[in-house]
Formats: C-alpha cells, structure tokens, sequence
C-alpha cells in the first residue's frame, strides 16, 4: 500500500533559460527527414549497410501518413497479372509481410490487384521495434527549421523540438518530408501544382451490423472517400482538420439515413490526420512524366520499379484513373530522385520529381518503400562523393530484388 507520509518528497531544482539555448549538436553519416513509409525504409536500409542514421519527423511518433492518417492499404507491391503476379519491391517489404502476417495484423487481398490491408496500431509497433532494433537514432517532435546549405551540399539541419533545439550535421540527407521540406528549406527550387491536388481524410467506423457486411473477422471499416484540398499554408491546413472531418460526419450520416439496416448504430472510431496526396516536390535532374510510365522503357538509371495506375484526384468530386495492361512495369530513375541544384540531397516518397499524372502513380507505398530502399544505398555509396558520381553499375547490383526478381 502507498504510503504518502513516509515517502520522502522528490527534491527539486530551481533553473531559469538561458538567452540563447546552445543547440544540442548530433554528427552522423545519414540523416532523412520524415519517418512516413519512405523515410523509415530508408533509415532501416541505411542502417543495415551499416551506416550511422539519425531518423527525424515533426510528429511526436513515426509512421507518417501510413500510420497517422490511417491510409489502411499498402498498394503498388506487386504487378498486376492475376495469379502470375509477382512482388516487384522486396527488401523491408519482405519483413513486413511476414512479421505483420505472423501476428494477423496484416491481409493480403487480391481485390482488382494485390494489396495489403494493415491495421494501422500492429504497423505503427513494427516500425518502431525495426527502428529500435536497428540502432537508427530517432528524433520525433522534431521540426526543421533551418538549413546550411553551400556548394551544393547540405552541411547541416536544425531543428526545433519541446525540449529544446538540435542541430544534425550528416554527410548526406534523404528528403522524405512528402512536402519536399527539407530542399524547400535549402532555398532550392521546388514545384507546386496550380490548382489543388485533393487529399482525404481517412475514417474508422465501428457498431454498424457485422452479420449484414459479412467479415466476420473485422469488426470495423476504413472509409477514404472525403475529398479536401491539403494548402500549404499554415492557417488553411489547419482549417482542413476540422473540414475533413465534418466531411466525415456527413459521410456517416449519410449511411446511416440511406442503409439503416446496416449503420443505424454505427459511430466513427477515430478520425486520420488530412491525408496529403501532392503539395510540393523537388525539380530534380529530370522529371518522370506520364509519357514515360506509359511507355515501358526503363532508364538507365533506373532505381526502383512501379506497376500501379495513374490516380490523380484533380477534382473535388472525381478521380483520374488510367490503368496500365495488367503486365506493365515502369521503373522510376534515380535523376528524378536527386534535385538537381544539390549534391548530397536524394528525396523519397512522395516528393520526388515527376509531372501530376505520374506522381499520382508513384506515390503509393510500394514505390515509396523501393525509392527510400534506393536513397539509403545509393547514400551509402557514395560516401561523402557527390550523388552524381555512384557507380549506377554497382548500385542496380544491390538493387537487383528490386528492379529483376520475378517470383
Ligand atoms: C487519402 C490517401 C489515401 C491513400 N491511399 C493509399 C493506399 O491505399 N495505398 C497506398 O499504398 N498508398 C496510398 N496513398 C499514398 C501513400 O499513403 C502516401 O503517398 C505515402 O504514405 C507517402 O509516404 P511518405 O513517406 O513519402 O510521406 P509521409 O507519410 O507524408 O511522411 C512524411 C513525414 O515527414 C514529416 N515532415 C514533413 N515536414 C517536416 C518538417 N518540416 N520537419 C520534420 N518532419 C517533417 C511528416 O511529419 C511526415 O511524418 C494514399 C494517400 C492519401 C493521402
């Protein structure tokens, strides 16, 4: 039993800030901005080369968009040719398929093409264990302030956290903002859609009737059809919480007055963050374009390897779809992976460079999990060198599960 009268009081110390907090100073080989799908691949790879990585994101956990706006699916690991298909990114893909299978956390679903339904709490502990495992140094609630940047390199990124400011000074440095923030920062240029790109907010309903939806192994259901623009402004985004989810609650409304057998007790669970599609990417040393992922060629810089369709969400109320023959493999280079103003700064995920309708298809998270795959490799590479100077020979070597296995 707790005895308040004879524990001793905690003794505490008076402390005052100081003018200026010196910031705390952390050197490593690798440091990647954002710990969503692409960025935690990166930082897993990059580690098991062996590599010192330092792993940051603004969010006071990791898994990006996967985890926090509950995206639900993992799409785009594998070709589309019905029973022949074929995995076409391996490597923490792998892992993960097996792990989150084992625990039930994870089920494979041949629905139009394989995916991958996850539940979003298993994944978010999978990644964390894997990070922890890996010796991967993480610094979340971390957002990026500043950067140095001359001569084509970034020298180092400061951040400001809760507790204080950190500066992480790196050889080289993985962009997996999703919002290009780390080369939007550097002062380097960057590319904005001119007219919205719509993102979603992404909701979990509970309490509706199981018999009637017939899963007996669920007992909930993800809903991905609000429609919000996700602005970069800071004001504006903000508003698009609460929009995305008044959204939410129509959409449940709805179900409720049109299919009352079903929903007329069900609630909503848990609301994701707004669920950013395109905001901002890098211009990098060539642009992917939808001709190029029409078009079967593969560059000779190819890094990663992608199936999936075009999927644009260029209007409130539609999308662009435009689906490939079910045998079609485009490959992504790494020139679209490297702006072209820097030496050592390699972006993953979602901001990478590539027109609308192709970023719409590579930015799934299949792809994002081969392209920061690619990113930690290439980094590790080349060292301190310029990202210009990898041997393309070696680095599509230790690519090879990536770019030609075919089982
Ligand atoms: C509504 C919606 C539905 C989707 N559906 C699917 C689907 O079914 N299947 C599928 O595979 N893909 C889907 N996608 C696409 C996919 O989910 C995303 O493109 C992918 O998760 C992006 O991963 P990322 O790592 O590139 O970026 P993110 O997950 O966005 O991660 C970026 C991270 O960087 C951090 N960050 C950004 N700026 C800073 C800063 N200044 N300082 C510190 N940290 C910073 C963020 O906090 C974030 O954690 C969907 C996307 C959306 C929006």
């Amino acid at each position: 039993m707790f005895d308040s009268h004879k524990s001793d009081p905690i003794p505490t110390r008076t402390v005052r800030k100081q003018s200026r907090q010196a910031s705390q100073v952390v050197t490593t080989d690798i440091c990647v901005l954002g710990a969503g799908i692409s960025g935690v691949a990166a930082a897993l790879e990059a580690a098991k080369l062996g590599r010192n990585v330092v792993l940051a994101d603004a969010a006071p956990a990791i898994g990006g968009q996967a985890i926090g706006s509950i995206i639900g699916t993992i799409i785009g690991l594998y070709n589309h040719e019905g029973e022949n298909a074929f995995q076409i990114t391996h490597g923490i893909a792998d892992d993960l398929i097996r792990d989150l299978t084992a625990e039930g956390a994870l089920h494979r679903n041949r629905r139009f093409t394989v995916n991958f339904q996850y539940d979003e709490v298993r994944l978010a502990r999978w990644m964390e264990r894997k990070v922890e495992e890996s010796g991967v140094r993480l610094l979340v609630g971390a957002i990026l302030t500043d950067v140095a940047f001359d001569q084509r390199r970034v020298r180092h990124v400061d951040f400001v956290t809760r507790f204080g400011p950190v500066r992480v000074q790196a050889n080289g440095f993985i962009d997996a903002s999703g919002d290009a923030n780390l080369t939007y920062a550097a002062g380097l240029e960057v590319r904005e859609p001119e007219a919205p790109v719509y993102g979603s907010l992404n909701f979990l309903i509970e309490n509706y009737n199981l018999e009637a939806v017939k899963e007996p192994d669920k007992n909930f259901m993800l809903a991905n059809i609000s429609h919000i623009e996700t602005p970069l402004d800071p004001l504006g985004a903000a508003t698009m919480v609460l929009e995305g989810r008044r959204q939410a609650d129509g959409i449940l409304r709805f179900l409720q007055d049109e299919f009352p057998d079903i929903f007329k007790n069900a609630r909503i669970r848990s609301y994701g963050n707004p669920g950013i599609r395109q905001t901002r990417w890098i211009v990098g040393q060539r642009q992917l374009t939808l001709a190029d992922i029409r078009n079967n060629d593969r560059p000779p810089d190819a890094v990663a390897r992608c199936a999936w369709w075009v999927e644009l969400h260029n209007t409130n109320e539609l999308v662009h779809w435009e689906r490939f023959a079910d045998d079609h493999i485009y490959y992504i280079p790494l020139s679209c992976m490297v702006p072209r103003e820097a030496d050592n700064i390699i972006a993953a995920g979602r901001c990478v460079d590539a027109d609308t309708h192709a970023l719409s298809a590579i930015r799934v998270m299949g792809p994002c999990i081969a392209m920061g795959t690619a990113a930690a490799h290439c980094l590790d590479l080349v060292g301190n060198g310029p990202i210009s100077e990898v041997n393309m020979r070696t680095l599509q070597t230790r690519l090879y599960d990536n770019l030609e296995r075919r089982d």
